[in-house]
């Protein structure tokens, strides 16, 4: 069995309209010469193009999807928060809440987008593929039901579950979210339901702003227990994330027992993030994929579908996702990083090293796992 990869080239059309950065123009801010907005095509259109260059789109059964029914979507959001989008998308765009900004026509990309997410987590359930990749925009993991946020319009991955639970009644999903911002749609979205583990591990206090992504946030009535966050500080690297997932991730996951797992891929903890401070490569991207496709092979036949989130380095944001998607296949390449030495040696030293490390075993105790 191979691995899909969804992709829709009209997800790129989705435009987050005049900004430098995350600043919109006017007042101090001068108009941008490049690609302006942070949440760009930009990122993922290179990712597909060094795939397709690099020779591994050709390993990988490629497809699109329908976009997602507006049941599916009901299924997640409020009908209030829908017809708005959808006028407001009709009507040459708008902001859909906070900081989440969209130009004509984004609400059917945005639809289209959470579709992938719902094809690629069926074609794994169904046993069509062994796992999959969904290369969606725009993202999702900050969207609550009525309100969008963090540049995300639906919460494609919890449409995906949504559709994944109704369809083939399943009752176990654990999600993964390694995205450097917190996964705060995900979380309040499934935050009183025990059908999903939602696991978040970011940099502390990076977003969204204020009391979120906190350790002592567990999910409540039936769900509580179910939410695990793993704040990281800024600063962590690849020794921290690999610690995080093998002192907590993996055995929180393995206790609960998965049908399937769901990783949110953002990639906005490498090392050249403008939104984050975190330091990882694309090598450990590499290891962190190798790490819940080894946890997915023992607990639950392999399912494994990823679902692209953040990253906005335009220039290294390919190199993670070709390693993610490589690795994700299980295809070698001839691919190098080119920022591989550099980021060696920029890894924390000893002492910070073991500040992370007391810092994930503290938060492991606190959290109770393992
Ligand atoms: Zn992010």
């Amino acid at each position: 069995m191979s691995t899909a990869f969804f992709f829709d080239e009209l997800c790129l059309w989705h435009s987050t309209g005049l900004a430098a950065g995350v600043f919109p123009v006017g007042g101090w801010v001068q108009p941008p010469s490049g690609a302006g907005h942070a949440e760009s095509p930009d990122s993922k259109r290179r990712l597909k193009s060094l795939m397709d260059v690099s020779g591994l789109t050709s390993r990988l059964d490629v497809r699109s999807a329908r976009p997602a029914t507006r049941g599916e979507i009901l299924a997640v959001h409020e009908e209030a928060y829908i017809d708005a989008l959808k006028a407001m998308s009709d009507s040459g765009g708008g902001d859909a809440g906070q900081n989440a900004p969209f130009g004509p026509g984004s609400f059917e990309i945005a639809s289209l987008s959470a579709g992938l997410a719902i094809e690629a987590v069926d074609s794994v359930v169904s046993g069509d593929f062994a796992n999959a990749y969904a290369l969606t925009r725009p993202p999702g993991h900050h969207c609550l039901r009525d309100l969008g946020m963090g540049f995300c319009l639906l919460a494609n991955i919890p449409i995906a579950i949504e559709a994944a639970i109704a369809r083939r009644k399943l009752t176990r999903i654990a999600v993964i979210d390694w995205d450097v911002h917190h996964g705060n749609g995900t979380e309040a979205i499934f935050y009183d339901r025990p059908e999903v583990l939602t696991i978040s591990l970011h940099q502390e206090h990076c977003f969204p702003p204020g009391p979120s992504g906190l350790a002592a946030h567990r999910g409540t009535g039936p769900g509580q227990g179910f939410n695990l966050n793993i704040p990281l500080p800024a600063g962590a690297g690849e020794a921290a994330y690999l610690h995080a997932l093998e002192a907590i991730v993996g055995p929180a996951v393995a206790e609960y027992r998965p049908e399937l797992i769901v990783v949110a891929n953002g990639m906005d903890a490498n090392a050249l993030d403008p939104l984050a401070r975190m330091l990882l490569s694309a090598e450990s991207f590499r290891k962190m994929t190798e790490f819940v496709k080894d946890l997915a092979a023992g607990l639950c036949d392999g399912r494994l579908v990823m679902i692209h989130e953040g990253g906005y380095s335009e220039a290294y944001v390919p190199f993670c996702g070709h390693a993610v998607v490589a690795s994700l296949a299980g295809c070698d390449t001839e691919v190098a990083d080119p920022m591989r030495e550099l980021f060696e040696l920029q890894q924390p030293g000893e002492a910070a090293t073991r500040f992370h490390r007391s810092w994930i075993d503290d938060l492991r105790r606190e959290l109770g796992v393992g």
